[in-house]
């Protein structure tokens, strides 16, 4: 993923302190360098490891669950009755539980970097600190944040803010951790121009990175032109919420305007396919924001963690829509799942490519099951169509191997299912107590 875009066969990496040291024929550096450490990676594919632009790791806690509720027919329902309630039993033991085994299948699926936002209005005081914990522990890194929304109350809003403000600057006193700070608030139909401006300023102000929901459904544009008179975009330019530190996630109701505002500030979008199709709110304009440069990076939402299943997904899904096999290639999918997502965030300078110089954050894949020839032709097509998370084998970050073997070095995988299942049976407790419903359906 370096500018030239190079696939080189045969090569070896070297790493020093963390960092790309070289990129070499083989035979030359057997030569050249002793090695402490030796990871095989014959008949293999080393890539950087991969960047999830958007997601809530709380989402973990949902899987399977089967809620009492009258079955949402729209994007609001599900999340008036899906989410919401959700947010509000989340504990701050909750948010460890699902970080840490969220952390577990990002990391044994070879992504390196997250962007993370957590949302629970009754567990906000010092719940990234939690967050961070499990990052930590497993190794990866991760941008995180807390979702300021002011649905209940603009009180709720104030305390969403601080918990952010408490922890960017708790992190930029440690700046050596994998865990950094970003400002995040909820959408633009639960938040008011002053909590806006206040966020956006701060921000700035501490030179963080800020992302908001933007037009995931049809809400937002409602909304937007019927309290302001403009639509969602054109409603955050006017508050400068827009630039190359602000990640708009979904964009999927976007119109020609909207997407030459995102293009001509190179403010840069987060792509959820799968959550997309989960929630049915439609097909986001990617190919479009493509032909116009912006930079998009691919995220999971909270929803499936493995990011080759995401990259086949964003394959596939313009694909069908456009009814055109040239919609969008393999190769584009695979920027955004890497490159692109760094950039998004400020640090494409030092991950999202194997660079000499930049941080040895790399993956080691070795296909279980591989039916044809794996070579520097073919390998972006094996990404694509062939490779899953358990084909990762090996994952470095900073140059320290936290997965070998498929197996995670850093923390016991056992111990962490119980964790977030223990967590997680305590939970749907907790939402079969609050919301005594109709329906039952399965997610
Ligand atoms: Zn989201």
């Amino acid at each position: 993923m370096d500018r030239q875009r190079r696939i080189l066969e045969g090569h070896t990496v070297a790493v020093e302190n963390g960092r790309i040291a070289a990129i070499e024929k083989t035979e030359e550096q057997q030569r050249q360098h002793t090695t402490a450490q030796v990871l095989d990676a014959s008949a293999a594919i080393v890539m950087p490891g991969l960047v999830c632009s958007h997601s809530h790791l709380y989402g973990m806690l949902l899987r399977g669950a089967t809620l009492k509720i009258n079955p949402p027919t729209d994007f609001t329902q599900i999340l008036q009755r899906v989410w919401w309630p959700v947010d509000e039993a989340l504990t701050v033991n909750d948010a460890y539980a699902s970080a840490l085994v969220a952390c577990v299948e990002f990391a044994k699926s070879g992504v390196t970097t997250f962007a993370d936002t957590y949302s629970g209005p009754n567990s906000t005081v010092g719940v990234l600190d939690q967050v961070r914990k499990a990052v930590e522990e497993i190794g990866i890194r991760g941008f995180i944040a807390f979702e300021a929304t002011e649905r209940h109350s603009k009180d709720e809003g104030e305390r969403g803010v601080e918990e952010n403000l408490r922890f960017a600057k708790k992190c930029q006193a440690n700046p050596s951790g994998k865990a950094k700070p970003l400002f995040s608030l909820h959408a633009s139909f639960t938040v008011s121009d002053d909590l806006i401006r206040k966020v956006r300023a701060l921000a700035l102000e501490f030179r963080v990175p800020i992302t908001i929901h933007t037009s995931e459904g049809m809400v937002d544009v409602h909304h937007n032109l019927e309290n302001y008179g403009k639509r969602t975009v054109e409603r955050l330019r006017d508050l400068n919420m827009v630039g190359p530190d602000v990640i708009l996630a979904h964009c999927v109701n976007l119109d020609e305007n909207e997407m030459e505002i995102i293009a001509r500030t190179k403010t840069g979008v987060a792509h959820n396919p799968m959550s997309n199709m989960l929630n049915a709110v439609g097909v986001a304009p990617i190919t479009k924001m493509l032909e116009k440069n912006v930079n998009i990076g691919l995220g999971n939402d909270g929803y499936i963690f493995d990011m080759f299943e995401n990259m086949r997904a964003t394959y596939l899904v313009h694909r069908v829509h456009h009814r055109d096999p040239n919609a969008i290639d393999a190769y584009t999918v695979l920027e955004m799942a890497t490159i692109n997502g760094a950039r998004l965030y400020g640090v494409d300078s030092e991950i999202g490519s194997i660079e000499v110089g930049k941080r040895a954050d790399l993956i080691v894949i070795r296909p279980l099951i591989l039916p044809t020839p794996l070579n520097a032709r073919s390998v972006v097509g094996h990404i694509i169509n062939t490779v899953d998370g358990d084909d990762v084998e090996h994952v470095i970050v900073d140059g320290r191997p936290i997965v070998k073997n498929r197996l995670l070095q850093t923390f016991g995988e056992a111990q962490a299912q119980s964790i977030s299942q223990t967590a997680a049976t305590e939970l749907w407790a907790r939402l079969e107590n609050a919301t005594p419903q109709i329906d039952s359906r399965g997610r």
